[in-house]
């Protein structure tokens, strides 16, 4: 693993939420992207090495509307950069981790992204990410 990726927050209204951390940060996103396959639209701000992803429901059936059901708005992920995710898969599968999608998927900010079972990891959701490089 090689940093902090980014920090995913549940939000309830991007547009809102938007507000609240172009003020807290001091300075304005730089993305709106929508996940269609995960249910969600996402607001990115860098910070240094890092970043901020804002993440709204986009149904019902959303991970982030399931999530913010049980548990209100809030820190829902933490996102680590690895250089090989398939590797990195294969290593923490044998380190006991439970890996909830094997087979890395397109996410947001042009992602490979595999998310690791929070019962693997004191509570977190852990999502491991790699860019994506065109060929
Ligand atoms: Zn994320």
């Amino acid at each position: 693993m090689n940093k902090i990726e980014h920090i995913g927050i549940a939000v309830k209204n991007i547009e809102a939420a938007n507000k609240v951390y172009e003020s807290l940060l001091g300075r304005t996103q730089y993305k709106t992207e929508k996940v269609e396959s995960e249910g969600v639209t996402t607001s990115f701000f860098q910070l240094g090495e890092s970043k901020i992803e804002l993440l709204e429901a986009t149904n019902e059936d959303s991970p982030i509307a399931k999530f913010i059901e049980k548990r209100g708005e809030g820190i829902h992920h933490i996102a680590f950069a690895v250089d090989d995710i398939e590797a990195e898969v294969k290593r923490l599968q044998q380190e006991g981790f439970i890996v909830l999608n094997e087979t890395p998927k397109r996410g947001a900010d042009n992602k490979w992204v595999v998310f690791l079972h929070p019962k693997s990891a004191n509570g977190v959701l852990v999502e491991l990410c790699q860019e994506i490089k065109d060929k």
